[in-house]
């Protein structure tokens, strides 16, 4: 086939049918858990001042320096699509005067992020983050009530993982370690990739996070954070272990997990599926108690978390399907051009009593009609032929018995609402 004139962007997809269903129900069952836990939607722009994300995210991370989609409008105004989800709910947190509700504050969203990374499978320059953010509490509980919201919605929808879970303490123990950790990686300078150089002088805690080969022989060898931390960051994580056990969910303590952005203050926590290799993290987060303060706002604790819709839908491609698929109710059988019409309008008032409706143009035989009826699941095939046109009646032919019944046009809607009980 010759290519097409217009493709799409390198690292974008198209979600065509019938795969939106597999987004609908999940994005339809995170919405259901997060309102049941009370969370309310928030959504804001797709793109934000890019000193937002300079600021929030870290001048020096991977995400900054090279996977921003940053640009300048024709007023010269400096502005990023957003490659993260917190910085611009912080932003509009402050802005709104959120801060005045009742604490904590709890939101969550689903939109669309923008990375110029690499593309791989599992790894796209647009893709779709669902997560929340709780603003209000230092509380370790809530770091467990956040986490568990994530791991009962991923039970639900059926995708296997395992929570990895550390702490990088409060700014002082963080200090102390990265000191440590200069300390440990200064000796081998010389051998270490340009990028891990780099990142010793500016921010030695990016070393744990690369996935560098060469490198994790080292990194396994270095000091590890939770040996530094300070007493109150202990018990807080010590806390939120404790709550995780109570709620008997399952974590294992990983202390090489720094997570890539800089706003992340004590809990951190990622999602792993069961691919294997490099793209098997489906979500992530922790807290960021010094965010709100950092970009302006009064200083207040935050948690929060982010699932990426992509890569839990490659995890469900693994299993048998569970997704619920949305079936129509009836379909419309016309035979003759006449009839057609007819079925057509018969259709216009089925649609409006909220009956899920085929109407659809063809000119196959009755056989082929009722073939097609039966393909598509209908619990009702409707029949109108010239008879029914002259007598402006319908036939209803029941596909599981395929009893048959004639009804007055004038009642069916009336009649298909009671039997689907829509109200
Ligand atoms: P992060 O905050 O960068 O750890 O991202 C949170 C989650 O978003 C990850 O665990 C992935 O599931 C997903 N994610 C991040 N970057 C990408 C990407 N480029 N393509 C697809 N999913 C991504």
């Amino acid at each position: 086939m010759a290519k097409p004139t217009y493709q799409r962007p390198r690292g974008t997809y198209d979600i065509i049918p019938p795969d939106y269903e597999t987004w609908r129900w999940l994005i339809e069952t995170f919405e259901r858990n997060s309102l049941n836990a009370g969370y309310a939607r928030i959504s804001t722009p797709v793109f934000e001042s890019e000193q937002l994300y300079t600021r929030s995210v870290g001048d020096d991370t991977e995400v900054v320096t090279k996977e921003m989609y940053a640009f300048e409008d024709r007023s010269g105004n400096r502005l990023s699509l957003r490659p993260e989800g917190t910085a611009g709910i912080v932003r509009a947190y402050i802005e709104n005067g959120l801060s005045n509700r009742p604490k904590p504050v709890k939101l969550y969203k689903i939109e669309p992020m923008f990375r110029y990374d690499r593309p791989q499978a599992g790894r796209y320059r647009q893709f779709y983050q669902a997560g929340v953010e709780v603003f209000g509490s230092a509380e370790p509980l809530i770091d467990a009530q956040v986490i568990a919201l994530a791991a009962r919605f991923l039970r639900q929808i059926g995708v296997d993982f395992s929570l990895q879970i550390n702490s990088i303490g409060s700014a002082a123990s963080r200090k102390t370690y990265i000191a440590k950790l200069r300390d440990y990686f200064q000796p081998h300078l010389k051998k270490l990739p340009e990028l891990a150089q780099a990142q010793l002088a500016s921010n030695p805690l990016r070393i744990l996070d690369s996935k560098d080969k060469s490198l994790q022989k080292l990194i396994e060898g270095a000091p590890q954070i939770i040996d530094y931390l300070d007493k109150a960051s202990a018990q807080a994580f010590q806390q939120v272990l404790e709550h995780l056990d109570h709620f008997g969910i399952e974590y294992d303590l990983n202390t090489r997990l720094v997570r890539g952005l800089d706003y992340y203050t004590g809990t951190l926590f990622e999602f792993w599926g069961s691919h294997q290799g490099m793209q098997n993290a489906i979500g992530g987060g922790g807290r960021y108690d010094g965010l709100v303060e950092q970009l302006g706002g009064r200083a207040t604790p935050a948690a929060g978390f982010d699932l990426g819709l992509e890569r839990l839908i490659a995890e469900l491609q693994k299993k048998p399907s569970q997704i619920p698929t949305q079936k129509p109710q009836v379909y419309l059988v016309s035979i003759g051009d006449d009839a057609k019409a007819q079925a057509f309008l018969v259709e216009q008032q089925l649609l409006d009593a909220g009956i899920s409706t085929v109407c659809e143009l063809t000119r196959k035989n009755l056989a082929d009609q009722l073939a097609r009826a039966a393909k598509l699941g209908v619990e009702y095939a409707l029949i109108i032929g010239k008879k029914e046109l002259i007598d402006q009646t319908v036939i209803i032919k029941e596909m599981a018995s395929s009893n048959q019944e004639v009804m007055p046009t004038a009642k069916l809607a009336a009649e298909m609402a009671r039997r689907f009980s829509v109200t």
